[in-house]
């Protein structure tokens, strides 16, 4: 196909996008296990600043989905990234199993969240679900409260308009996958750097070919340690290196797609 789907000739696309859950799924499940959650402050002391040198470098422009949590207990470090021309999207309050709780419930979580981030000066236009899990009603919460994209299913590996029960909602869809997370492979099965460049290298190489979209989600407290952190940038020079892809956050491609499919 001679046709690119990207902006300006680009062959593919990487976008790169981080969940800075920090400890605030700890907090709500285990909030007296203090040694968990110094796992969870790991990312604010030591990964986000890591990371954004890293970005900074490479000139990479991410994505980072946080609950209000980690807004109001790590301000500065939110403001860091905001400072370092990153964006922002929604991610719960306290990192809710929004499949869990009550409507009443789910408003109350998606209003407290955007509070903490009107309290930095962000409007975040993005969502992805804690868990990628959502309930019967959060595509309806997500347009109702003017979000322009979600990011939490699994059928594609192309940016689409997401139609929710037959409808058109106006949203893009910027699908993920558990391949493409590094928490399952990290902290889950404990798999070394070396297993997980095996996964995601072959899977990076053929979307390139393919001229497809490449959602990579990884967690500040996890790749931000240094020997996985070290993978990840041999991935992102990989893909640097070529000079046809185009790196571009959650919202640019939210907003391309948007463009160029209706
Ligand atoms: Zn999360």
């Amino acid at each position: 196909m001679s046709d690119s789907f990207w902006p300006d000739g680009y062959k593919s696309c990487f976008n790169l996008s981080f969940d800075y859950d920090s400890n605030s799924a700890l907090m709500r499940r285990a909030p007296l296990d203090i040694v968990a959650q110094s796992r969870g402050r790991f990312a604010p002391n030591t990964a986000i600043p890591r990371i954004l040198d890293l970005l900074d470098e490479l000139d990479i422009k991410a994505t980072f989905f946080t609950p209000g949590w980690t807004v109001d207990n790590f301000t500065e470090s939110c403001e860091d990234i905001v400072a370092r021309g990153h964006e922002m999207g929604a991610h719960g309050y306290l990192h809710e199993k929004l499949g869990e709780i009550s409507m009443e419930s789910e408003r109350g979580v998606f209003l407290k969240a955007l509070d903490s981030f009107e309290k930095i000066g962000v409007k975040p236009t993005g969502f992805r679900a804690p868990y990628w899990l959502i309930s019967d009603r959060t595509l309806d919460l997500v347009q109702e409260l003017g979000f322009t994209y979600d990011s939490n299913f699994m059928d594609d590996d192309m940016p689409y308009i997401l139609k929710w029960r037959g409808e058109d909602t106006g949203l893009v869809e910027l699908p993920v996958e558990w391949m493409m997370d590094d928490w399952p492979h990290f902290e889950t099965h404990r798999m070394t750097p070396k297993q997980v460049w095996d996964i995601w290298k072959p899977e990076w190489d053929g979307i390139y070919r393919l001229g497809r979209y490449f959602g990579l989600t990884c967690h500040p407290q996890c790749i931000g340690r240094v020997s996985r952190l070290d993978m990840l940038e041999k991935l992102l020079r990989d893909a640097k290196d070529r000079g046809d892809v185009w790196f571009a956050t959650c919202e640019e491609v939210a907003h391309w797609t948007r463009k160029k499919l209706s």
